[in-house]
């Protein structure tokens, strides 16, 4: 039966058996593309993870909501799992058509304050991540390109939207259903999965990837543990019974515990082969291991996230006493083996 919101006609959107539409929003990325759903129920759509705000986005998404006969007035709440801009980015353009609320944790819109900027401070991310880089032995044909590649970003969160904040104790009402907010870190601080106790069904943003293992970002000015904060997050996540599990990217999957079970393997053996990298050598820049990790054909977007990703399982191997940073110069550090 058709529902009538400030006297325009809500179409019934073709939902699936959970209750779910999955809208695939184009990324310009070797990711290709980021999940956006869309739940619904007599009060309106919540939007779960609009994406980043591109003209090719904009226009995907005129054109899914002419086709859904979707009236920008009938999106009543705008969801977001965290602050990447892949997920996050649309979120004030949105809002600004809809009049809808924006929801995130208040931990995951610290952290987009801290990189895009916002709360009337600009961002210093593209000065504070190549000093950070440098610090760890980034040479400079790299770190030169770093700004510009972040200045990139910042037309595709703009205009930030106003946010309200989703607690973790605090069930939330989306599509009808009650779901439970799940906190975890590592791939982004504050990041929120929603998880529907009665069906299964989980929505889990970036923290559990099919094929692909969330990026872990040591930060500057951010998290100091990212990886045992996201193992941590794992093993939580872990404990409920998923049934289907749809994510930020790639399809939706069933096996939810053993994509887990996969995911904290591959930390550990990727802990194991550090800490023999830093044996062997004796010693490792940061930039050094992450280019024994990764090789060096990368481009600068993926150069950022594999230097941030080798320096957070470098700072795990230090956490657990397995490795020291050292002072090489007055401007360098480096990771040896611990005594
Ligand atoms: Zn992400
Ligand atoms: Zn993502």
């Amino acid at each position: 039966m058709g529902q009538w919101l400030n006297g325009n006609h809500m179409a019934a959107l073709p939902l699936n058996e959970d209750g779910l539409l999955r809208i695939k929003i184009t990324l310009d990325s070797p990711l290709r593309w980021v999940n956006s759903y869309l739940l619904q129920d007599e009060h309106g759509i919540t939007l779960i993870d609009p994406g980043p705000r591109t003209e090719v986005t904009e226009q995907e998404w005129k054109e899914t909501l002419a086709s859904l006969q979707i009236n920008e007035e009938h999106i009543t709440s705008i969801v977001l799992t965290h602050h990447h801009p892949d997920h996050y980015g649309l979120a004030g353009w949105f809002q600004e058509r809809t009049g809808a609320k924006v929801w995130m944790s208040e931990r995951a819109h610290k952290e987009a304050q801290l990189m895009w900027g916002g709360g009337g401070h600009a961002s210093d991310m593209n000065e504070k991540l190549p000093a950070f880089f440098a610090e760890h032995g980034m040479p400079h044909e790299w770190l030169r390109q770093i700004p510009e590649h972040l200045n990139r970003f910042f037309s595709q969160v703009n205009p930030e939207p106003q946010v309200s904040y989703i607690d973790e104790m605090m069930p939330v009402r989306m599509g009808g259903r009650i779901w439970l907010p799940v906190q975890t870190a590592g791939h982004a601080p504050g990041h929120l999965s929603f998880y529907q106790k009665d069906s299964g069904v989980i929505l889990c943003g970036d923290a559990v990837l099919p094929q692909i293992s969330p990026n872990i970002s040591l930060v500057p000015g951010s998290d100091d543990e990212p990886l045992r904060l996201y193992l941590d997050g794992l093993r939580r996540l872990r404990e409920l019974h998923v049934r289907a599990a749809y994510p930020g990217h790639r399809g939706p999957f069933m096996h939810f515990s053993e994509r887990i079970d996969a995911l904290l393997l591959h930390h550990e053996e990727r802990l194991a082969e550090i800490s023999g990298m830093l044996s062997a050598a004796g010693g490792l820049t940061g930039y050094e291991a992450c280019i024994a990790l990764f090789g060096n054909k990368l481009g600068v977007h993926q150069m950022r996230f594999a230097m941030c990703e080798a320096l957070a399982h470098l700072a795990e191997l230090v956490r657990q006493g397995q490795a020291e940073l050292e002072r090489m110069d007055t401007e360098t550090f480096r990771f040896k083996p611990a005594k």
